[in-house]
């Protein structure tokens, strides 16, 4: 898949403020400071339309991106930094599965998680919550250039097991090298066309 032009469209906190278009559309998800504003800068080829967060969770809005005027990527809120407060905690499960519920043209969605980090309780959740109301989701290990090759393995192995996935299932990211991009846009065309 080839990107050839990205609009950003809006944000959006309740579903009447969501854009009325109809095209396919992507959702990525993953904890606060975990590379989502990164990873979605380099599938775009833009440095910085997407916001990296220089206070980790403090926007809580869901924002959406035309791609190509034919696909939606949405930048969903990212979730369980432990700083911000609960009533910001609390807000973005009910936001989230709203969204996730309530937008008929979500194909598919980007699970991002850091290799390093071990899943948690959210990623869990969401991936359950993905699983029972039959939403295709990829998971991409992001900040792959952190760690050596042998250890990318390792980690892919053990996230992929505690995810219920095949080793095969999970991508590898680096929004550094930017290994991975192409496989996730493959993935993505994969989704839309489905
Ligand atoms: P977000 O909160 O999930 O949107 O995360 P950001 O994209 O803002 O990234 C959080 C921090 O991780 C920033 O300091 C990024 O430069 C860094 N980062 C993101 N992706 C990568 C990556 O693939 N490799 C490395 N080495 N650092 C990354």
């Amino acid at each position: 898949m080839k990107i050839r032009d990205v609009q950003f469209v809006k944000s959006a906190v309740k579903p009447d403020q969501y854009p009325e278009y109809t095209v396919p559309e992507i959702a990525f998800a993953g904890r606060s400071n975990v590379g989502k504003s990164s990873m979605i800068n380099t599938l775009i080829q833009r440095k910085d339309l997407v916001k990296t967060s220089s206070r980790p969770g403090c926007t809580q809005l869901i924002n959406f991106f035309l791609i190509n005027d034919d696909l939606s990527f949405v930048d969903l809120p990212g979730y369980g930094y432990a700083k911000v407060s609960k009533k910001i905690r609390a807000a973005w499960q009910p936001m989230v599965e709203t969204y996730l519920s309530n937008r008929p043209n979500l194909l598919g969605l980007v699970l991002i998680i850091d290799i390093r980090r071990d899943p948690q309780e959210e990623e869990r959740n969401l991936a359950q919550w993905l699983i029972s109301n039959h939403m295709p989701f990829l998971v991409v290990l992001t900040k792959a250039d952190k760690l050596s090759k042998t250890q990318q393995q390792k980690r892919a192995a053990a996230i992929s097991s505690q995810m219920n996935r095949n080793t095969s299932e999970v991508i590898l990211f680096s929004a550094k090298t930017r290994v991975g991009r192409e496989i996730i846009l493959d993935e993505i065309a994969n989704l839309i066309t489905w």
